[in-house]
């Protein structure tokens, strides 16, 4: 009877070890699935706060490349009309690093044929490497997350870890899913943040910068040139007799030319150039990098496509304009006259001075502050 009491007791404290190591397990794995989940909320958050692009590639290049342990990645947008190029440029910064603009419309129906679903596979160069700004050189295994918006690809997220069995195609993909479903969400937030901004700094009826994106421009423009030693230029540009053709042909005929006259100013210049309406029928452009023969060739080509206008306002009326220019350089060698905001004014008040001596010089011309 002993014995068998004995035997039992020890059965039970058998069953209660037993159970006690299975709680501990589950506990062990409950933790590491909180771990899992917190890490993913972490990601989440970060993706969701930032408001633009340097912000989700930083992010993504970085803190989120470690978490989730991964040797590459890469934000992949499609841009066929140039419109995040663009934004980019505007706010002075170029595509970042980590990020891959497609406008080929043969290169964007490659990444629309990916599917909407979670691509997992082993990686090789060719068949992936097109997704990578920087395509990793060795064999391991990618996580391509097409990222749609409104039933439209808009990109891809493509992860690539070295280890080759890190995604395989059978692969449970309900976190890579979401994961590319906030990404989509991250980026479409960025492009309107974006939109918004920029309504705030463009010129409505042009679509070139405003007065006051211009002096934000100069500002940091003119800083960085100090630090690089590069020169600056600054033209001052004003369409000849303009008033005429308003009188003549009405205010919209007007409007018409300041919108023409603006597109061939943007088409001359560089991507990193800015051209703003300064007021009316006044325009500037600064040309970061530019020296003085290098914004008077400029100039010129703007004067001449100008010249060479005929801007169509019905089936039978055609208009031609010609334009004024004043242009002013400077090197930081040559810096005697201060800080950043009395240089971008001192550059402002030659270049129109310049103008003014191309108008009394008789107009459609290019005149540059020491002439
Ligand atoms: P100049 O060769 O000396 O520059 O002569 P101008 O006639 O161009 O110069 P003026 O400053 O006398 O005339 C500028 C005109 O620009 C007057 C104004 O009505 C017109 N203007 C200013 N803003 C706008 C606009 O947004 N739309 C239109 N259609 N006209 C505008
Ligand atoms: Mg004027
Ligand atoms: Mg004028």
């Amino acid at each position: 009877m002993v014995e068998r009491v004995g035997l039992l007791e020890l059965e039970l404290d058998r069953d209660v070890e037993r159970l006690r190591l299975q709680v501990k397990k589950l506990m062990g794995a409950a933790r590491h699935n909180e771990q899992v989940h917190n890490r993913f909320q972490a990601i989440e958050f970060a993706l969701l706060a930032a408001q633009d692009f340097v912000a989700i590639t930083d992010y993504l290049r970085a803190d989120f490349k470690r978490l989730a342990e991964l040797d590459a990645v890469c934000l992949t947008l499609t841009d066929e009309t140039g419109r995040i190029q663009k934004l980019h440029y505007t706010n002075g910064e170029k595509c970042s690093p980590g990020m891959l603009l497609l406008d080929k419309k043969a290169s964007i129906r490659r990444l629309e044929n990916l599917g909407t679903n979670p691509v997992l596979g082993r990686y090789d160069q060719y068949q992936y490497g097109w997704l990578f700004d920087v395509p990793p050189q060795d064999l391991g295994s990618v996580a391509l997350l097409p990222l749609i918006r409104h039933h439209r690809s808009i990109g891809c997220l493509a992860l690539y870890s070295s280890r080759l069995h890190r995604y395989q195609p059978d692969a449970a993909t309900e976190f890579l899913q979401r994961l590319g479903m906030i990404v989509a969400i991250c980026v479409d937030n960025c492009l309107n943040y974006e939109q918004l901004r920029r309504l705030g700094f463009t010129d409505a009826l042009t679509g070139l910068s405003n007065r006051r994106e211009l002096e934000r421009r100069m500002g940091i423009e003119v800083s960085r040139i100090l630090r690089d030693s590069k020169p600056l230029s600054c033209m001052y540009l004003d369409i000849d007799h303009f008033k005429q053709v308003n009188d003549k042909y009405g205010h919209d005929a007007g409007d018409q030319v300041l919108q023409a006259v603006s597109a061939v100013m943007l088409a001359v210049v560089r991507l990193g150039d800015v051209v703003a309406r300064y007021g009316g029928e006044e325009f500037v452009i600064m040309l970061p990098g530019a020296g003085r023969v290098q914004a008077h060739e400029t100039a010129e080509r703007i004067r001449v496509a100008v010249e060479k206008l005929k801007i169509r306002l019905s089936v039978t009326k055609r208009v031609a304009v010609t334009i004024s220019i004043g242009v002013a350089s400077f090197t930081p060698e040559q810096n005697t006259i201060g800080d950043t905001d009395e240089i971008s004014e001192h550059l402002l008040v030659l270049a129109d001075k310049a103008l003014m001596s191309a108008k009394q010089s008789g107009r459609n011309q290019v005149a540059h502050a020491e002439d």
